[in-house]
């Protein structure tokens, strides 16, 4: 079973990179802005939870994220693999997923993050704003909170699996399926190891 995770900041374009790759690899896409966004749109406690802090471009506690990711991993009984796109964000997110594996007898194969200058970045998502409905999308400034929240929390981890070995960098700029491309070359790469 393989297990990656997809990273890079908010536009790096993860998730529709996740959506192409979890059909091609059969594996399950496990993205924690979806789930965020699926329980705010069913106004459930979760999503009322995570409401006040996505609407300012923070992040959501790091307490209430492990949780729902574990139960997620758990609900999927007969996975071939997953990719987590947007886990871990944090350190303490990074160390909670380890830990979680490890009881498992599993571990994360690697970590592909998908490098993307910031100005790209920002027209990116000022663009998705248009039509995503997303109203972190919509805002420049909440744009900028995230991206310098993934600058101060989120990059570090670049280091924490790297020391690991598992880190794999991969220019995300380009077409969609040049940039598809080269995360299959990594992913067919770490499925030989
Ligand atoms: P993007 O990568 O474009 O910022 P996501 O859909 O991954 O978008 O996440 C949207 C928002 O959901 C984030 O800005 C953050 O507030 C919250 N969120 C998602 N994943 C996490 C996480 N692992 N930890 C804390 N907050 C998260």
């Amino acid at each position: 079973m393989i297990k990656i995770v997809l990273f890079g900041p908010p536009g790096a374009g993860k998730g529709t990179q996740a959506d192409i790759l979890k059909d091609k690899y059969n594996l399950i896409h496990l993205s924690t802005g979806d789930i965020f966004r699926y329980n705010m749109k069913n106004n459930t406690p979760l999503g009322k939870e995570a409401k006040a802090y996505i609407e300012k471009g923070q992040l959501v506690p790091d307490k209430v994220t492990v949780e729902m990711l574990k139960d997620e991993v758990n609900r999927q009984k007969e996975a071939n693999g997953f990719i987590f796109d947007g886990f871990p964000r944090t350190q303490t997110q990074a160390i909670a997923l380890d830990e979680f594996l490890e009881n498992k007898n599993e571990k994360i194969d690697g970590m592909i993050a998908l490098e993307v200058s910031d100005e790209v970045l920002v027209q990116r998502l000022l663009e998705r704003g248009k039509t995503s409905g997303r109203a972190d999308d919509a805002n420049e400034e909440v744009i900028q909170k995230r991206i310098n929240v993934y600058h101060e929390e989120t990059a570090v981890l670049k280091n924490y699996y790297e020391k690991q070995g598992k880190y794999y960098g991969v220019d995300g700029e380009g077409s969609i399926e040049e940039i598809t491309e080269r995360l299959s070359n990594v992913i067919d790469k770490i499925k030989a190891e």
